[in-house]
């Protein structure tokens, strides 16, 4: 499943061969992929992209206003691949849309489980409250996640995954910043709220990490020119169950929290 670092290394891999190419053709041929309220994906044709960021878990195709934005959520199992021109496409089982650019390069769109999203639309005013996307763990302040964290009482690994409340966080990262910040996944928001500043630290050196390593291939995520990500090697908690915890040896625990599964070391996340 695909969060910010690995968002972020399907952004940072498209940015260079899109940024300054013209769409000539989009079309989505699953039409349950886009949210509501958006615009025919047919409606970039035309459109220079200028830029392609990364909004929580999102990614932005921007481009001159008024011409409109594309945002692409990979969902579950969703893939954004780029294509040299040329040669035959790929014969994907999945694919659902397909982007061509002037220099005859292609952006597939590729999703087995097709939780993703395509929103096309004015790119002006302010795109996170429009796709209900928060702020992420490098634009946030220690000060306002606390205030965040003060008014809940749900777990603190649910309120991690809440996109609203803090963006780019799925349930792997979610778990390793709990257990390198010592804070029990269970411990209530507003309990945790003093652990803010630990928390947010800890969340960006574990994205930071992530993101240098490629991010994290479990299963389906690849990054843009088809690789895999390496960070899986460094997982802490996420996944090990029953192994040894690598900062005090006894076993991981595995529970679940908000019917999402939450791996954490009982010894040494304590406080919150
Ligand atoms: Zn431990």
């Amino acid at each position: 499943v695909p969060e910010l670092p690995e968002v972020e290394n399907v952004v940072r891999g498209l940015a260079g061969p899109l940024g300054g190419r013209t769409v000539v053709r989009a079309r989505l041929t699953s039409r349950d992929l886009y949210r509501s309220g958006s615009l025919p994906l047919s409606r970039l044709a035309g459109s220079k992209i200028t830029s392609v960021e990364r909004l929580g878990k999102a990614i932005l195709l921007r481009t001159p206003p008024p011409d409109p934005v594309l945002a692409v959520h990979l969902g579950m199992t969703g893939n954004l691949l780029l294509e040299e021109g040329g040669g035959k496409p790929v014969r994907y089982k999945h694919k659902h849309a397909v982007i061509e650019f002037d220099d005859s390069r292609r952006l597939v769109y590729v999703d087995s489980r097709r939780f993703g999203f395509f929103w096309i639309g004015p790119g002006g005013g302010d795109l996170g409250d429009k796709l209900n996307i928060g702020p992420d763990p490098f634009q946030l302040g220690a000060a306002e996640l606390r205030r965040r964290l003060e008014r809940r009482t749900a777990p603190v690994k649910s309120l991690l995954l809440n996109q609203r409340l803090v963006s780019g966080l799925g349930n792997i990262y979610a778990d390793e910043i709990l257990f390198h910040a010592g804070v029990h996944p269970l411990t209530p928001g507003n309990a945790a709220a003093g652990s803010a500043g630990r928390l947010l630290r800890q969340a960006r050196a574990v994205l930071r990490r992530a993101i240098t390593q490629g991010g994290t291939t479990i299963r389906d995520y690849r990054k843009a020119d088809g690789s895999m990500g390496g960070f899986q090697r460094r997982l802490a908690v996420y996944g090990r169950a029953g192994q040894p915890c690598v900062d005090c040896g006894r076993p991981v625990r595995r529970i679940v929290v908000g019917s999402r599964g939450t791996h954490f070391c009982p010894r040494c996340q304590k406080t919150g």
